[in-house]
């Protein structure tokens, strides 16, 4: 399998120099040239299998520069590390399914792709004698989730950048309490934004990048994507265990990378009916599904954090499908957004884009209120992301199809949320509470480019 890019300016290339280069040379995203099926026979075949077997069954088949004794190793450890059995369990409430996608160290669906994806780093980095200074702004799901999944290894640093006291206490301690040499915590007194702007500045400075080989960890990295794949399957084959109702997903969206590994199980020939692409008030994704509206907005914040962001950085990858596989469509797409705010789109295009998913957004207050109301109801707690992804589903999906509704986050990591819905505290795992009282170590620092360029030079291994 090779990989190509959605701005058609590379050369093919193999699945570890697609994993190597992150974002395309040319700017653009790396897909694979083609997407392998399965049949139902071999979906029937997968039923008795392990995550970690379903996983290597739909992995393998976009690496074929890895040995399958290595690739099944590699798989195993990284979800060695979760606290549950199946890896990605599917509960059965009342009458929606949750798929459960937080049992990782760092409580979010995150995991599944930065567990792998950081053994991945480790594997080709030792093969190539080479190392990586991974730099990264968080708003912090993906920061912990990054410095939990690099930790501890070999020839990588990392050094990830949050906006100091705007993340949840238990995100911030998740990332601050990783004492490893090779992870650095840096607290900038500043927003997101500001974070992200540093981060793109020194990744613009190329003669710097080269020079400290520097990577990143966001999720257009298509190891991440195709993580995720995998879990689109393996609940499939649990669901369908025990019914024969359509099956649909909802999926709280932020930067369209979780919702896009559902369209990749799609083409690949797994029986989805439905995808529910679920946005609280930052909706431009539902604008465009629903009105042909792909026009830049300001960035709300929200009580589901993860999910506020205007520019879906993966939603390029399904441009390109849309565009039949057109790179100078996808250049003049991102043209048009740089130069007049929006992309338009024919009537044919989005046709097609209304029979790829469904969309609806979910406001702040009806967030909250299906927290309460569901837990009233079942006796489970959602956390915000999820609980926007569940109350679409139960908007837009028939009672009679299967809903399975991706539960992104552990109720635990928003429990301040949480508990402003529900009125009272939210129970810790164990995990969390082991938390408090470790120490920490991070560096606290105004929003200037020359100290976070300094505080790097200082600490890389
Ligand atoms: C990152 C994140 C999302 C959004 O996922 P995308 O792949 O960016 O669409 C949703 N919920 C939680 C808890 C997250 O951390």
């Amino acid at each position: 399998m090779r990989y190509i890019s959605t701005r058609g300016g590379i050369q093919p290339i193999s699945f570890k120099d697609a994993v190597m280069m992150g974002l395309a040379s040319d700017g653009g995203l790396l897909l694979p040239q083609s997407y392998p099926t399965i049949t139902q026979e071999q979906l029937e075949s997968w039923r008795q299998l392990s995550y970690q077997e379903v996983a290597f069954e739909v992995i393998s088949r976009y690496v074929d520069d890895i040995p399958a004794g290595d690739l099944k190793e590699l798989i195993n450890r990284s979800y060695a590390t979760f606290s549950h059995p199946e890896v990605t369990p599917v509960v059965k409430k009342d009458g929606v399914y949750i798929l459960e996608l937080f049992h990782g160290v760092t409580l979010a669906f995150k995991d599944v792709a930065l567990q792998f994806l950081g053994n991945l780093f480790e594997y080709i980095l030792a093969e190539r004698k080479q190392t990586l200074n991974i730099i990264g702004a968080t708003s912090g799901d993906t920061g912990s989730a990054a410095i939990h999944g690099v930790r501890g290894k070999k020839g990588i640093s990392i050094f990830i950048l949050h906006p100091y006291g705007k993340t949840s206490a238990v995100q911030a301690m998740q990332m601050t309490s990783v004492t490893d040499a090779n992870v650095h915590n840096i607290a900038v007194r500043g927003t997101f934004d500001d974070c992200q702007d540093m981060v793109k500045e020194l990744f613009g400075d190329l003669e710097f990048k080269e020079k400290y080989s520097l990577g990143a960890v966001n999720s257009i990295n298509w190891a991440r994507v195709l993580a995720q794949v995998v879990y689109y399957f393996y609940a499939w084959l649990r669901v369908t265990d025990e019914t024969d109702a359509p099956v649909t997903f909802s999926v709280p969206t932020g930067n369209f990378g979780d919702i896009f590994a559902g369209y990749v199980a799609k083409r690949m020939g797994l029986p989805v009916e439905t995808l529910l692409l679920a946005t609280n008030e930052n909706n431009i994704l539902t604008r465009f599904i629903n009105e042909s509206d792909y026009s830049l907005g300001g960035v709300v914040s929200t009580v589901s954090p993860s999910m506020d962001i205007q520019i879906a950085s993966n939603f390029e990858r399904y441009l390109f499908h849309l565009f039949a596989e057109n790179p100078d469509k996808v250049t003049g797409a991102f043209t048009e957004l740089k130069e007049h705010g929006r992309i338009t789109c024919t009537t044919a295009e989005m046709t097609q884009v209304r029979n790829d998913f469904c969309s609806t957004s979910v406001n702040q207050l009806a967030t909250l209120q299906t927290i309460r109301d569901f837990f009233a109801e079942t006796g489970y707690l959602l956390d915000p992301h999820s609980a926007v992804g569940v109350k679409a589903a139960l908007d837009l999906l028939p009672a009679d199809f299967t809903r399975i509704c991706l539960a992104t986050a552990h109720p635990a990591k928003f429990s301040e949320t949480v508990e402003q819905s529900l009125g009272y505290p939210v129970p810790a795992p164990e995990s969390v509470k082991e938390l408090y009282g470790k120490p920490t170590r991070c560096e606290i620092m105004d929003a200037d480019i020359d100290k976070v360029r300094e505080f790097f030079i200082a600490n890389i291994g």
